[in-house]
């Protein structure tokens, strides 16, 4: 342990317990890191995956984004002291925290919560304050993720979001609300207050669009236009079932016409706000001209400075927000002369400890809680160890529902879905159901056991596997790799679909390729899905417990990666 370490070591052991009071002096002074002096004439603040989370919440950074390809090594597939190292972050601060998985429990003790709306309310106030015009852009995923937006199909979402003043949102897992409440929402709820804009979704039958391309809103006398992209992989990722109608895409000829239209039209800033993923929309950027912006989610990387990627046209800054309420992307532009002569970009992470609770909003969140709170503060059981779920591979909450999925179901192997959403609870707390519904509230939560060969098992893992690892990011068309509970097995990254996974082991014996397992699921995007919902199961389990240990994550042994900065040191 060097000096540093030590030191660190100490400023956590002492900030563990410690009052609030304290944590604001050790994550430093909330006016040097929320005062930022306006720049520019065009200000946009950008928030992206809340995934319904409106109260705060310890969220950990990921310790395996590996980067294939075109992307090794270069944002956003760094992590922990590669990434702070790469961005000039200074180790042990409240900023290193934020943005990465180090030592984690130990800091979110010491710089607490990060997010909820009530905090992000005072924040975007704050900025607003200083920046008149400013619009307030919504990435998407916001309206799944939380047993209440379920609860009231996104009705609380909505409201909160109207609330908070947001300008123009885009869209993907508010799409498995099915086309019909989506469509309801849009035309009871958000109409003339909220521009709901996707350019690459359109009809099946003649490709009409399904929403409006762009909106254009002008700022301080600047025409500002904002292209929606939806998530491409809709109807891959997520049941296609629950929008029939409607095709998706990345649409790169609509899009660029969109573009061209827009400056027709007088823009003097056009930016397009993504659910594509940072890697699709780094390749996207240096094929579309015209776009200054890219503000990014989906892959939930917590990006601090843009990726400006040249192009046929000039140069586009590539953003990505990071996710479940944790940051506030800040992009000022000074726009001289109809065009962008200069920028400023802050991540912002939303601590919760130094941004005071917004009145209203916290009043409003409390109402829209209220019917629900007996029902989501049910505790389950004590978590001895971290439990969180980020990150390529199993995540330790992921561990508990794999385990959970083969006891109950009696299953050899389990499957859990890749999300990059859920927040992480410490060491020490009770899980409560809220918690169980934050890893698991989506609308098709259906169990299912299936008898698979050893050689269906393998060819579901690289296909999910090369919607990872694909070096083409236009092929990476899902979420991280699918939890795998049970089985054992070795992955190489950068190996081809079909040459991916190997050894695979069940108890210690490789896997036979014709012989049957039984595999327990859930989150089957097919229609005739059927079985009780996860969180059933996953509650009945753990109610034969009063602890949880501190779980080993079943990570495939990796293969080829050994100078990866996307993989970290715990
Ligand atoms: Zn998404």
């Amino acid at each position: 342990m060097n000096r540093r370490d030590f030191l660190q070591m100490l400023a956590a052991a002492a900030a563990a317990g410690m009052p609030i009071s304290a944590r604001r002096a050790l994550a430093g002074d909330a006016d040097a890191l929320y005062d930022i002096s306006p720049f520019g004439n065009v200000s946009l603040l950008h928030f992206t995956d809340c995934h319904a989370q409106l109260l705060p919440l310890h969220y950990r950074e990921p310790q395996f984004n590996i980067g294939v390809g075109a992307a090794h090594g270069k944002p956003p597939h760094l992590v922990g002291e590669a990434l702070l190292r790469y961005f000039g972050i200074a180790p042990g601060t409240a900023q290193a925290h934020a943005f990465s998985f180090l030592d984690f429990s130990a800091a979110a003790r010491s710089y607490g919560k990060a997010g909820g709306f009530a905090h992000l309310a005072s924040l975007v106030k704050r900025l607003r304050a200083g920046r008149p015009g400013a619009l307030l852009l919504d990435g998407g995923d916001t309206w799944q993720g939380s047993a209440t937006a379920l609860w009231t199909q996104a009705q609380d979402m909505v409201d909160v979001c109207l609330a908070l003043g947001v300008d123009v949102m885009t869209a993907h897992w508010e799409f498995t609300y099915g086309a019909q409440r989506v469509t309801e929402l849009i035309e009871n709820d958000l109409r003339g207050r909220i521009d709901f804009v996707a350019q690459n979704v359109r009809t099946r039958d003649f490709e009409d669009p399904v929403f409006p391309a762009y909106v254009m809103r002008e700022v301080n006398g600047v025409a500002v236009a904002i292209i929606g992209q939806a998530y491409p992989y809709t109807p891959i990722a997520n049941p296609g079932h629950f929008m029939p109608d409607w095709s998706f895409g990345i649409r790169e000829r609509e899009l660029q016409k969109t573009v061209d239209d827009a400056r027709d039209a007088g823009a003097g800033v056009v930016v397009l706000l993504s659910h594509n993923g940072m890697d699709i929309d780094l390749k996207l950027a240096s094929r579309i001209r015209g776009i200054d912006a890219i503000l990014g989610g989906h892959t939930h990387d917590a990006v601090p400075a843009p990726v400006p990627v040249e192009n046929a046209d000039g140069t586009t800054l590539v953003t990505n927000a990071g996710s479940n309420g944790k940051f506030l992307g800040v992009l000022d532009f000074d726009v001289r002369g109809g065009q962008v002569a200069d920028y400023r970009y802050r991540l912002l992470p939303v601590f919760a400890d130094l941004l005071p609770a917004d009145a209203e909003m916290a009043a409003l969140i409390e109402k829209k809680r209220g019917p629900f709170a007996n029902k989501l503060s049910q505790p389950l059981v004590v978590t001895d160890g971290l439990l969180y779920r980020r990150g390529n591979f199993n995540g330790s909450f992921d561990e508990l529902i794999l385990r959970a999925l083969m006891e109950v179901k009696d299953a050899q192997i389990a499957f859990s879905p890749g999300f990059r959403w859920g927040p992480s609870i410490l060491p020490g707390e009770t899980l409560t159901r809220e918690d169980l519904m934050n890893q698991t509230a989506i609308t098709y939560p259906s169990v299912s056991v299936n008898e698979l060969t050893g050689e269906q098992i393998k060819s579901i893992l690289e296909d999910v596997c090369d919607n990872v690892f694909n070096p083409d990011p236009y092929y990476q068309q899902g979420g991280d790799m699918v939890r795998v509970g049970g089985l054992t097995y070795a992955c190489a990254p950068r190996e081809s679909i079909g040459s991916r996974i190997s050894d695979m082991r069940l108890n210690g014996e490789l896997i036979d390729a014709d012989r049957s397992y039984r595999v327990a699921s859930w989150g089957s995007t097919a229609p005739d899905a059927q079985g009780e919902p996860v969180w059933e199961v996953v509650e009945r389990w753990l109610s034969g417990h009063q602890h949880i240990a501190p779980v080993k994550t079943n990570v495939p042994r990796l293969v080829g990666v050994a100078d990866e900065p996307g993989i970290g040191l715990p």
